[in-house]
């Protein structure tokens, strides 16, 4: 998979990518991440990619100029599956979405700053948009850190044990049971009996008993759906 990100701060995006299952997903070929300096497509001198709104009123606005010369560079070079717009506007990130964009070639995501992007480039360019949540960052960088992450992590052959990420929180609609380590004592609290028995179908059943109760006692909006 390729994901291109356009941002205006790449530095930020730098070190995320580079360690743990990221990092391998990179070095296995599984995932290509691009970072594309919006400045770089720019035409002024001082490589201005904002400017104030019509209307007046605080805050700057990312113009149209740029972001339209980098993404028509990027479509006329391959096709896209999406072109995502990182906003508190747009749709809660969800498991769900995760999972179906996952499964996808070519991923272009557009990292706002201050006010957010022109009105026009979400008309006619942006194809999703995503939210990470109601609260709202200085600029799109560590959200679409955020869905790389989220989205890397599931490209077949990114995790050793591939099953794992079946197990996660929100993939069957339950939040995940708990889960233990060494030592089998610690602190006086004991590893429970069934996870030690070697009963792959007690286990089961407990794991599954344990999701549910956790679930139902902190989301148990998640059950209604
Ligand atoms: N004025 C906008 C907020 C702009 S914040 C509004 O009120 O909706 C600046 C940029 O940070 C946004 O363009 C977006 O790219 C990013 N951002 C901030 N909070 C975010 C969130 N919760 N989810 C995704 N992107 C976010």
């Amino acid at each position: 998979m390729r994901i291109d990100v356009i941002t205006v701060h790449p530095e930020l995006l730098a070190s995320p990518f580079s360690h743990s299952i990221l990092k391998r997903a990179r070095q296995k070929g599984l995932l290509e991440i691009n970072l594309i300096n919006l400045r770089d497509f720019a035409k002024n001198k001082h490589r201005t990619t904002d400017d104030y709104q019509y209307g007046g009123g605080a805050g700057m606005v990312m113009l149209c100029e740029p972001i339209a010369n980098c993404l028509d560079h990027l479509l006329s070079e391959r096709n896209y599956d999406e072109i995502i717009y990182m906003t508190p506007d747009g749709e809660t990130l969800q498991q769900q979405t995760v999972n179906q964009l996952s499964l996808k070639q070519n991923i272009i995501i557009l990292c706002g700053h201050y006010k957010g992007v022109d009105e026009r480039i979400r008309q006619l360019y942006i194809t999703k948009e995503i939210s990470i949540g109601d609260y709202v960052l200085s600029g799109g960088e560590l959200p679409a850190a955020v869905l790389i992450d989220a989205i890397g992590r599931l490209i077949p052959g990114v995790l050793n044990d591939e099953t794992s990420a079946l197990f996660d929180s929100f993939q069957d609609g339950l939040l995940s049971y708990p889960v233990y380590s060494r030592p089998e004592v610690f602190r006086g609290l004991k590893v429970p009996d069934v996870l030690l028995s070697g009963n792959e179908k007690l286990i089961r059943e407990w794991r599954y008993e344990k999701a549910l109760e956790r679930t139902r006692a902190r989301r148990p909006d998640l059950l209604k759906e």
